[in-house]
């Protein structure tokens, strides 16, 4: 390696080029600020190239094909052939559109752009590795963006037909059997989309349940649609052992795979980076420990996956705003309530105050069951229900729902929270019919004492 004598200097060095780090960048060069972001990969990080983009677009690939095929009682037959080539090509292709989205962003908005890998030299330089040369970066601030990676079981290496999620987007050809480790909502997104692509798959969950951050109301409607997928998933269950694609489970059962995912969540980046050569506090969860405004040190800031909270894309971004703020002096800002959403089948939301918190609080939670939903049975599955979470003065705190589209309502469960909406307000605000969004309205008047479309 040729180390050059490169040294530059700027306002503001960001590290990593996800949804945190890119955004903090536009946002901070919008302000006047002079921005160098640092990308050793592709711009958009995991949630554009290997993330939420491409499996959203995979699980609508496999919506698709599951719907035509199932559809004999609508009165429409079809039979769907599946080319993985082509199907890569079109998951490759939207990420790629919404990459150089991003690149031309950013170079509209003046951030100068170096591919390279960071790493700490001082507390106030950075070492940027590009290739043969490094160059140094001196910086006032720092956003350190670097996101997470994919956690490895001890006793299971990766290889060709051991993969993570990354390869789970990208099968070069159709397996007859998968196996996913790991039932939470990566493992069970994926699972479900290969099955929904015809795939025989098995979730194998170490917990007593999959989703198991989630109540039983909101996840039962999940375990119950993988059945009917004819997806096997074993609970309270280990992988001992992967070895010439048979998989020995802690049940002593053994199973037969042509590929294994190993999807058992996601390890903070703050142990690269020479980050810990940093005065800088890690938790015991490898997340970097930060104040409100997101200050991990003295000009140094970390945002995103590397701390702690929902590793999410729109979290990332709402903490880039925050950092951002906190650099040029405003720091009036607080992070708002963070939605979660799971592409499961059916949907799940969850905003705000949990169902099982609820009571203990004493609150009151109205359930609207989607058996009543008019859009519901339009779209053929009546699944789940909508719960909003009230106080006693009917002050929203949570909104949650297991059901058909309702990831399209977690926006509006989440303003409801941000403006402190009352069910008053909620179930006065016409809402569009016939749509999953009345759902909301419906369990507002149901917590009103004046349900509408269900018997009191
Ligand atoms: P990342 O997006 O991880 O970006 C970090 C960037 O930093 C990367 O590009 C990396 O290359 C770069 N980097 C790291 N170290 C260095 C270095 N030393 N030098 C230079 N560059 C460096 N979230 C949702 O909200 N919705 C979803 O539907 C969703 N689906 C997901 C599906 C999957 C399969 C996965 C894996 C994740 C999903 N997520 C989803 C989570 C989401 O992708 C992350 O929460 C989000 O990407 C975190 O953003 P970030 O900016 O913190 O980090």
């Amino acid at each position: 390696m040729v180390v050059g004598a490169i040294s530059s200097r700027t306002e503001l060095a960001i590290i990593g080029a996800g949804p945190g780090g890119y955004v903090a960048a536009l946002r901070a060069a919008d302000a006047g600020l002079e921005v160098t972001l640092i990308e050793r990969d592709e711009p958009g990080g995991t949630c554009l190239n290997v993330g939420c983009v491409p499996s959203k677009t995979l699980i609508e690939v496999a919506i698709v094909r599951h719907r035509a095929i199932t559809a004999g009682p609508t009165g429409l037959t079809a039979t769907i052939d599946l080319d993985i080539d082509q199907l890569n090509r079109h998951v490759q292709g939207v990420t790629a559109r919404l990459r150089t989205g991003v690149t031309q962003l950013l170079d509209a908005a003046g951030v100068t752009v170096i591919h390279g890998d960071a790493s700490f030299a001082r507390y106030d330089r950075l070492s940027i590795a590009a290739g043969d040369t490094v160059s140094h970066l001196e910086f006032d601030n720092a956003i350190l963006a670097t996101g997470s990676r994919p956690v490895q079981l001890p006793n299971i290496a990766f290889g060709p037909d051991v993969v993570t999620s990354t390869g789970a987007l990208n099968l070069t050809r159709l397996p007859n059997y998968m196996a996913v480790i790991g039932g939470g909502y990566i493992g069970i997104e994926l699972g479900t989309a290969w099955a929904k692509l015809g795939v025989d798959v098995t979730i194998i969950e170490a917990g007593s349940s999959i989703l198991a951050d989630l109540p039983a109301a909101l996840r039962q409607p999940v375990e119950r649609r993988l059945d009917k997928l004819g997806v096997t998933v074993c609970t309270s269950t280990t992988v001992e052992s992967v070895a010439d694609r048979v998989l020995t489970l802690s049940s002593g059962q053994q199973i037969k795979v042509d590929v294994t995912v190993v999807a058992v969540g996601r390890w903070p980046n703050s142990d690269q980076a020479s980050i810990d050569t940093l005065d800088i506090e890690l938790a015991d969860s490898g997340h970097i420990v930060v104040d409100s405004q997101m200050r991990a040190a003295t000009g140094i800031y970390a945002i995103g996956d590397l701390v702690a909270g929902p590793a999410l894309a729109h979290k990332a971004t709402a903490e880039a705003e925050l950092a951002v703020a906190a650099i040029l002096g405003h720091s009036t800002m607080a992070l708002g309530v963070v939605p979660a959403v799971i592409f499961s089948d059916p949907e799940i939301i969850s905003v705000g105050v949990g169902l099982d918190e609820a009571p203990g609080m004493g609150l009151g939670v109205h359930r609207f069951p989607h058996a009543a939903s008019a859009r519901a049975h339009s779209i053929d599955d009546a699944t789940g229900s909508t719960y909003v979470v009230a106080d006693e003065s009917g002050t929203i705190l949570g909104i949650h729902a297991t059901g058909p589209h309702v990831s399209e309502l977690a926006g509006e469960a989440a303003l409801a929270i941000e403006l402190a909406a009352t069910v008053e307000d909620l179930s006065l605000t016409i809402h569009p019919h016939p749509t999953m969004s009345e759902s909301l309205a419906e369990a507002a008047w149901l917590a009103r004492g004046h349900p509408l479309h269900i018997r009191r």
